[in-house]
């Protein structure tokens, strides 16, 4: 599986335009080891490419709606999704300290289907599911 090659396969599918801000930022994403924020992922776009950081939010908007990336609330930040497409609840294993992100895919059938009240009815549930601790490096 590459993540650059897969994601604009995915773009082109669903009918996204392969733009230099939306290649540049699936480079950044590919290369990064903790969330980045929209500002961190515009320090590393390369100056030849226009952009800045409302653009580089209407890119995020567009990869998080895809799948292809994720936002990761405890470090307001955005990693790539390791498991794009694929069927299943993605969790995120994040270290308080040096803010290392790991995902981990759970099959379906999804245990919050079970347990959402029937009164909170939700159409085609989604949701990101993080977990934090401390990495084997920062222990
Ligand atoms: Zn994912
Ligand atoms: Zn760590
Ligand atoms: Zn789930």
């Amino acid at each position: 599986m590459n993540f650059l090659e897969d994601s604009i396969r995915l773009l082109r599918a669903k009918g996204y335009k392969i733009t230099g801000p939306r290649v540049a930022v699936l480079e950044v994403l590919s290369k990064a080891e903790i969330p980045l924020s929209a500002y961190d992922i515009e320090e590393h776009i390369p100056k030849n490419i226009r952009s800045n950081v409302v653009t580089i939010y209407r890119v995020l908007d567009v990869f998080e709606e895809l799948g292809i990336a994720h936002r990761i609330h405890t470090k307001e930040g955005y990693v790539r999704c390791d498991f794009e497409l694929k069927r299943g609840c993605h969790y995120f294993a994040v270290c308080d300290k040096c803010g290392r992100t790991s995902e981990f895919l759970h099959k379906d059938p999804c245990f919050l289907k079970k347990i959402i009240p029937k009164n909170l009815p939700l159409k085609n549930l989604k949701h990101i599911t993080e977990v934090s601790g401390t990495c084997q490096q920062c222990s």
